[in-house]
């Protein structure tokens, strides 16, 4: 029997497609290419902005010819929007069964309760599940790098954000597991591991049997860096009101800990950060910044930005703009306020900015940050850097792709080199997102 798996959204949900394959090939599913082939067709979904979950109605539609074209194909929809929408998604003619982001050790059950009872639904949230002892099946082709979830759900509640009610309250796994998972990863050859939570600056973990030992973030990193020093870690996302002087610290003693720091703002202005329940100022932000520059000076700094949320003027959008030019991130993912319904946002705070506004302001920062980006990088032009190479270029076979400590996007001439060698590589030429580099 035959899965495919499709998967939407931020990097935590590759990782649980990763669990849910795992769980899958337990019960005796195996993994294939093309929805074509599939007896059971699945959609890991995003719920964290509305175009997401336009595209996966969209997709429904397909898998529902799909369904037409050859009986006794199942589909079933996984994650955030399962666990926004339950049951109303079983009333898509498409969709066979429903499983919420807790509920991936229930499906060998559900998908055989389809044929038996029609449609199912597992929903459920838990103050316990961490998958810690399920040994994803990675879907990275070229075996370079590997993601870990080191925690799941999240307990802020910035007032724009589904994820706390998607993916439920904050977990931290055992150390002890995250540590052996890396270290089967370096076995099997990998050669970057990517830690990811919600907000991992808050990951804790305190050992049940032994109140004293207790595990931070900080912590976790060095124990992975230990793992080998050979093999780099990345980690993602970090959040402004928790990252630690001890974490930037502990990341400076250990050259294999990469130099990047995804640090989300979402605004530059003081009114939206506290409408946005961010629970840090401007002035807070720009310290930490500057924190990290002293600690770690070759560390790239990227971040996340909402334009147009509720209430925003002109002036609350000039400081970010302001704030844009002060720190001058090496890149950005920038997105227009999207109204997520049952958010506290949704509930108190009129979705007021008009579209045309939200999208002028967001190609505004756009053209501001691709300026600074292209500015950032082509100081790089002449410098070398070591890159581990992930796989052969988007255009072509004879190049190949890689990134430096600090992420940035390398092309350069395959020369003999293959996937997960690392080489040393200087820079020619580069626009905002790439740098054109040389094997040196
Ligand atoms: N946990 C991370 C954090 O706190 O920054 C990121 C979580 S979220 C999946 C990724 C990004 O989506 C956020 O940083 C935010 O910029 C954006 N986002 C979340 N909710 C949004 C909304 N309702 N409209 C537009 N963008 C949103
Ligand atoms: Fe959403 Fe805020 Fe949690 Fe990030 S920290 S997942 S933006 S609630």
């Amino acid at each position: 029997m035959k899965v495919f798996i499709e998967t939407y959204g931020c990097q935590m949900n590759v990782g649980d497609s990763e669990v849910v394959l795992s769980i899958l090939e337990k019960a005796g599913w195996s993994r294939c290419g093309s929805i074509a082939e599939a007896d059971l067709i699945l959609v890991n979904t995003c719920s964290v902005r509305d175009n997401a979950e336009q595209r996966v109605l969209g997709r429904l539609d397909v898998f529902l010819q799909e369904k037409k074209r050859r009986s006794g194909v199942l589909v079933g929809v996984l994650g955030c929007m399962a666990q926004r929408l339950k049951e109303k998604l079983l009333d898509n003619a498409a969709v066979d069964l429903v499983a919420g982001p807790d509920a991936y050790r229930d499906l060998p059950r559900l998908i055989e309760a389809v044929s038996v009872s029609g449609k199912q639904i597992n929903t459920l949230l838990s103050h316990e599940e961490t998958y810690g002892d399920v040994v994803p099946v990675r879907m990275d082709r070229e075996g370079v790098t590997a993601f870990i979830s080191i925690m799941r759900g999240c307990n802020n509640v910035c007032s724009y954000c589904i994820v706390p009610f998607v993916r439920g309250a904050e977990r931290s796994r055992d150390p002890r597991t995250i540590v052996r998972e890396a270290q089967m990863l370096v076995e099997a050859g990998y050669k970057e591991v990517n830690l990811l939570g919600q907000n991992v600056d808050s990951y804790c973990w305190v050992n049940p049997d032994d109140a004293s030992d207790r595990v931070d973030f900080a912590d976790l990193i060095e124990r992975v860096a230990l793992v080998d020093p050979a093999v780099r870690v990345r980690f993602a996302t970090s959040h402004p009101k928790d990252i630690s002087d001890k974490l930037l610290h502990t990341m400076a003693r250990y050259p294999n800990v990469c130099r990047h720091i995804h640090l989300p703002v979402q605004s530059g202005s003081d009114v939206m950060l506290e409408r946005m329940n961010r629970k840090y100022t401007r002035a807070h932000y720009l310290e930490r910044i500057s924190a990290i520059r002293t600690i770690l000076p070759d560390c790239a700094i990227t971040t996340d930005v909402i334009a147009g949320f509720s209430g925003e003027t002109d002036a609350d959008h000039e400081a970010t703009l302001s704030l844009f030019r002060e720190v001058r991130y090496d890149g950005a993912f920038m997105f227009q306020y999207s109204e997520r319904p049952g958010t506290k946002a949704s509930r108190h705070y009129p979705d007021d900015v008009p579209l045309p506004v939200k999208t002028a302001r967001l190609n505004e920062i756009i053209a501001l940050q691709n300026g600074i980006s292209l500015e950032i990088n082509s100081q790089c032009i002449g410098k070398c850097y070591d890159v581990l190479i992930e796989g052969p270029s988007k255009r072509s076979d004879a190049e190949l792709m890689g990134r430096t400590s600090q992420n940035k996007t390398c092309v350069f001439p395959a020369g003999g080199h293959k996937a997960g060698d690392t080489v040393t590589v200087r820079v020619l030429s580069c626009t905002s997102a790439t740098l054109r580099c040389e094997l040196v």
